[in-house]
């Protein structure tokens, strides 16, 4: 669907307000929509989204599909990522999930276990 961009003009002038419901872990969140980004929100609503966070659209949606549960970096005997979640529990914020992604689970050394 073509935006207006007239009628939004006109209705942000009007003094309405667009509000969208964005998804992140454990639901959603409503964000404001500047008039002039409601053409950008609506073509790709995710990577709107994945812009606000200041992420990229990958780190965005596998943020939300991992529940914000960082996942262990560690490389199992058999060859493929450990991916175990992180000590800590799911649905961090997007900063902490980007900083805690591929760190490593209790049994590979990470927080919560004796290793280190
Ligand atoms: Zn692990």
């Amino acid at each position: 669907m073509a935006i207006d961009l007239k009628t939004v003009a006109e209705m942000a002038t009007a003094g309405i307000a667009f509000v969208a419901n964005i998804r992140i872990p454990g639901g959603g969140e409503t964000v404001a929509v500047p008039s002039n980004s409601v053409a950008e929100y609506v073509a790709d609503p995710q990577g709107f989204a994945a812009k606000l966070f200041g992420v990229t659209k990958e780190q965005y949606l596998l943020w939300v599909e991992m529940d914000g549960m960082p996942q262990c970096g560690a490389t199992t005997k058999n060859g493929s990522r450990c991916k175990n979640g992180v000590s800590g529990g799911s649905q961090r914020s997007i900063e902490e999930w980007l900083r805690l992604e591929s760190d490593y689970c209790a049994v590979h050394g990470g927080e919560g276990s004796n290793s280190r």
